[in-house]
Order: structure tokens, then C-alpha cells, then sequence
């Protein structure tokens, strides 16, 4: 039996076009409008994508899945895979996804850029420093950081607060150490010694920001309306008031315009911003995904987490926002995942077990009904791994047909793009037949504490949502502010509908308890944080850092 290739090892074998015929050749862009990173990157320009407006959109594909176990699902896998096979199928199609932040490449094994033999490439690039965006990102967020020290430093004239300063530093690695630090220590020449901190680059509200921007004059108007921190009189204090929303913009001109680099079967795929899926709402930018429906028939992209987090704040926050509406969603299920919501623990999977499968399946149901809810066709992708059995095959299946949806076996990891061409013929027959009517969960003039109920009881399955009075008082003082309008943007565990990640399946009648609110207000959402959330991961014991190499030609290993 031979050892299956690596993730890295398949893509350092991909035989690669130049970009500037991919772009040439499947959508039809002159080299004159791209702006060439090397031979197998490009930004695609924003006078060109402008120019593309009175054009027709595209149908656009949303990559979901179920609640995620340690057994792995495959949204991204699944994501290129399906572009690669609507493209087989000879319909013109292209994928959207997020660009990797580089901190968890050192921490955790495990790729960003799809997997097997469905990847986008060149995935050491995509992975690494790649265009360059998420280094502009740091650097805007860190410059309006810069900026408030040297306000107060210089006299404090807008008398903020330095106990009361919000806005964090970024880097984009996981660094524990730098979590909570005090900056300016050394004396009266190095200002004021507060404390403060760093989060990860993906979290900071500027890549929310980024992603959200309809344009550069929408960023700018956005990243002005962002809150540092509050005066002595507790009043808030935005960045527009530190004028600096120009030079941040100045900074984040180059980057806003969407990555084009290609699959392994050589078809296009933007890969545009990361933002988080827990403090922000987890999907690639609105410039990529709005240049990729008109440019292409059939748009597929991915949300974080399950569906209950991705899939909702995708409706909710993106589509809203953008006027995007979608036309089918795939929802990714493996079959050892839904073993494991059965109950099965993670060594025992590639043992059949229908009773497990059949139990565990509740979560699936549960992801399909919520979906329902905006009014969108429903696919199942089972993404197929070696150990999968026909019996187990069968019943999922079976289980599906029960739920009114269609389920398909998709084999694109092993195979590629003729792996999942089962796949692709049913999305486009469901876009066909099944015309989609979305609309969003909650309508924008319900208040915030009411759209959160609504989320954690018609998506979690709640009973209810509580609060201290403090978090209480916060969402009635957001709505006497004027930010009642906005939608929410729920922090919580991918791993449950719950609160609690080792509550698997489908738990009914729980309580979802609120700890805290922040407002958003250059992203234009708010965030409801219900348990622990992380802004800086930190490095394993081991890290995957440990074990990547440079060859003497120049070749990396390890890096998955
Ligand atoms: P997600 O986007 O849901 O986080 P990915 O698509 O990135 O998941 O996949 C996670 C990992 O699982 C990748 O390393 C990928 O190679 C692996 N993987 C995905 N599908 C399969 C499969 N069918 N068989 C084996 N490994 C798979
Ligand atoms: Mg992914």
C-alpha cells in the first residue's frame, strides 16, 4: 500500500499557467488590467472590476457544513473541488475563499488552501506571505494604534481615556507573550505606560472592515467610524476624530483589489481577506465575491465553522450588507464526522457503525432545516474519505431522501474535479429547478437583544438568552446610540450549538448566556460574545514551525 502524497507534495506537482492566460483565457481579462505578483499571482484591478458593473451576476454557491469534530469536514477542499467540476462539466465557474493568516501555519498542521487533489496554488505562497494584504492590514491597524499613543503623548487634546483605550497592536502570528503587555515604559520621553495588547491580524475590526468595503471610498467612510476607546467623560472617541482614515486607506489602497491565482485543474479562484469567524463574520471580501459574479456563471464560495456560525453570519452580515443573494447551499457532511455526533470517539471511526450514523445525523437535519430558513435550495456534499462503507453510504443517503434533500457522494479530495462532477450537476439542476427566494433570518429594525434570541433559538435551538445586567444595560445603551440597526455577530464555540463544545449532536432547551457586547462600528455589526474567545492563539508544545524545512533549491517541506 502506498503512503498517500502530502497536501504540499500534490500542489509542488501542480503544472501551473502563467496567470495572465488564466485570467486571459477563462475569464477574458487583458494583462493590461491585472496587476502581476510573479507569474502565478495577480490582483485583478478596481477600475477593471468597475467597469464591469451593468454586467449580469452569476449564481453564487455557499460551502457550509455541519458542526466540525476533530474528524475534519472539507468545507475548502470541497469548495475547490466543486469549481473545478462545475468548470468539467463545461459550465464557467470560479471560487472565492479567504486568504490564510500565517500565525496558525507554524502552530497547527493543516492547510488553508483546500486539500488532496483539490487546491488552489501556489499554495507555499498562499499560505505565506502571499500579496502582501494581511501585512497592509497590520500595518493600517497598527498605525491608528501609533496614532493614539502619540495623541495622548503630545497633549491629549481629545482627553481620551488611556485606561479606556480598545484598540489593540497586530501581528499576524500566534504569540502568546504578547496577549497583555504595557506599552511606553522607559521614562517620560516614551509617553504614557498603559496597558494594552496584541491580537492576531485576522481579528482586528479593520479586516472585517476590509472584507465588508463595498470600494475605497466605503472603507474609508467605514474605518473613520471605528471607536478607540472613550474620554474621561466616557464619551466615544472615533478614529475619524485622530484623521487618519486617508492614511489607512492610503495603505489598504493596493490590497482591496481581489488575488487571482488558480486551481490544480488550472480555473480561476480569488482568495480575498480572512477575517475570523467568531469576533467578525468569517468570509472572504464583498469586492472578490461581487468581481467573481461577473465575472463567471457559477461563484462558489466558503463561510467559517458550521453553519450555524458561518452559514448564518454569511445570510446575515455579508449578504445583507452587500445585497448578495444566494442561489443553493452545499453543506458538507463526512460520514466519520456524523459518527462522531453519535457518539463514536475519534479512534473508533473507520469502524462501520450505522446506529452512530443514524443518531449523529440530527446534527446534519438540524443545519439543513436552519438553512431553510433564508430560503435557499439545500445540497449535501458528503465528502468521502477511504474508510467510508457502501452500507454507510447507502443509509446516509437514505436519511437525507427523509429530509427532502439530495445528498452526494463527492470524491474530490482522491480524484478532483471528476470527483465531485455528481456534485455539480445536482447544484446546477437544484439552481434550475428550485429558484431561491433568500431573505435574511431577522429584519435590521428588530433590536439587538431580540435578533439575538431570534438567532440562538430558530439556529441553536435555544430556549433563551440571558445576560448580566451590566451586558444589559450595554445592548439598550448600543440602541440609544443609534446602532440598534446593525446586525449581530455571535462569538461563540464552533464546536456546538450550545456554549459548551463537548455537547455534540443536536442539544435542545439550552440557555445561551451573553458575557459580554462589543460594538463594531466601522464593520457595522454588533458582537455578542458568549464564552471564551480567542484573539492571539498561541503555538502548541510542538509546533508545525518544528518541522518545516528549506530545501538548498529553494523547495519547502513540512508546511503540510
Ligand atoms: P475546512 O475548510 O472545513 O476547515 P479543509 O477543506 O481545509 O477543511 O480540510 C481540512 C483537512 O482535511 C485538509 O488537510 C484536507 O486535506 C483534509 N481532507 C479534506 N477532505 C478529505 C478527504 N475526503 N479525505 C482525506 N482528507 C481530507
Ligand atoms: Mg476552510
Amino acid at each position: 500500500h502506498k503512503k498517500p502524497k502530502s497536501d504540499i507534495e500534490i500542489s509542488q506537482a501542480a503544472v501551473m499557467q502563467p496567470i495572465l492566460d488564466v485570467a486571459k483565457e477563462k475569464l477574458g481579462i487583458e494583462a493590461e488590467d491585472l496587476i502581476p505578483y510573479g507569474h502565478y499571482k495577480a490582483k485583478v484591478s478596481l477600475d477593471y472590476i468597475d467597469s464591469l458593473k451593468n454586467k449580469p451576476d452569476g449564481k453564487l454557491i455557499l460551502v457550509t457544513a455541519i458542526t466540525p469534530t476533530p474528524a475534519g469536514e472539507g468545507k475548502t477542499t470541497t469548495t475547490v473541488g466543486l469549481g473545478d467540476a462545475l468548470n468539467k462539466i463545461g459550465k464557467k465557474a470560479m471560487i472565492c475563499v479567504r486568504e490564510p493568516s500565517l500565525g496558525p501555519c507554524f502552530g497547527m498542521k493543516g492547510g488553508a488552501a483546500g486539500g488532496g487533489y483539490a487546491q488552489v496554488v501556489p499554495m507555499e505562497d498562499i499560505n505565506l506571505h502571499f500579496t502582501g494584504d494581511f501585512h497592509a492590514i497590520g500595518a493600517a491597524n497598527n498605525l491608528l494604534a501609533a496614532m493614539i499613543d502619540n495623541h495622548i503623548y503630545w497633549g491629549n487634546k481629545l482627553d481620551i481615556d488611556a485606561r479606556r483605550v480598545s484598540w489593540r497592536r497586530a501581528v499576524d502570528m500566534n504569540d502568546r507573550a504578547l496577549r497583555a503587555i504595557v506599552t511606553s515604559l522607559g521614562g517620560v520621553s516614551n509617553g504614557f505606560p498603559r496597558e494594552a495588547g496584541f491580537d492576531i491580524t485576522v481579528a482586528p475590526e479593520v479586516m472585517a472592515i476590509f472584507c465588508l468595503a463595498k470600494d475605497l471610498a466605503d472603507l474609508q467612510r467605514r474605518l473613520g467610524q471605528i471607536q478607540v476607546g472613550e474620554t474621561r467623560e466616557k464619551k466615544a472617541v472615533t478614529a475619524k476624530e485622530l484623521s487618519a482614515a486617508g492614511a489607512w486607506a492610503a495603505l489598504l489602497k493596493d490590497a482591496l483589489a481581489p488575488n487571482l491565482v488558480q486551481t490544480l485543474e488550472n480555473n480561476p479562484a480569488f482568495i480575498h481577506g480572512g477575517p475570523f469567524a467568531n469576533i467578525a463574520h468569517g468570509c472572504n471580501t464583498v469586492i472578490a465575491t461581487k468581481a467573481a459574479l461577473k465575472l463567471s456563471d457559477y461563484v462558489v464560495t466558503e463561510a467559517g465553522f458550521g453553519a450555524d456560525l458561518g452559514a448564518e453570519k454569511f445570510f446575515d452580515i455579508k449578504c445583507r450588507k452587500a445585497g448578495l443573494k444566494p442561489d443553493c447551499v452545499v453543506i458538507v457532511a463526512t460520514i466519520r464526522a456524523l459518527k462522531m455526533h453519535g457518539g463514536v470517539a475519534k479512534d473508533d471511526l473507520k469502524k462501520e457503525n450505522l446506529e452512530a450514523l443514524e443518531k449523529g445525523f440530527a446534527n446534519l437535519e438540524k443545519h439543513i432545516e436552519n438553512v431553510r430558513k433564508y430560503n435557499v435550495p439545500v445540497v449535501v456534499a458528503a465528502n468521502r474519505f477511504s474508510s467510508d462503507t457502501d452500507d454507510e453510504i447507502a443509509l446516509l443517503k437514505r436519511l437525507c431522501s427523509t429530509a427532502s434533500t439530495e445528498c452526494v457522494m463527492a470524491d474530490h479530495w482522491a480524484l478532483g474535479g471528476a470527483g465531485a462532477e455528481d456534485l455539480a450537476e445536482t447544484v446546477v439542476k437544484t439552481i434550475d429547478t428550485k429558484p431561491s427566494d433568500f431573505q435574511p433570518l431577522y429584519p435590521d429594525d428588530m433590536s439587538l437583544w431580540d435578533k439575538t434570541r431570534t438567532i440562538a433559538q430558530e439556529i441553536y435551538g435555544a430556549e433563551d438568552i440571558t445576560a448580566p445586567k451590566p451586558v444589559r444595560d450595554k445592548f439598550a445603551d448600543l440602541e440609544k446610540a443609534g446602532f440598534g440597526k446593525f446586525p449581530i455577530c455571535v462569538a461563540k464555540t464552533q464546536y456546538s450549538f450550545t456554549t459548551n463544545p463537548d455537547a455534540k449532536g443536536v442539544p435542545l432547551g439550552h440557555t445561551i448566556p451573553i458575557r459580554e457586547v462589543r460594538l463594531s462600528a466601522g464593520a457595522e455589526f454588533v458582537v455578542v460574545i458568549c464564552g471564551d474567545i480567542m484573539t492571539m492563539p498561541g503555538l502548541p508544545r510542538v509546533p508545525a514551525a518544528n518541522s518545516i524545512e528549506l530545501a538548498s533549491d529553494g523547495r519547502i517541506s513540512g508546511l503540510f
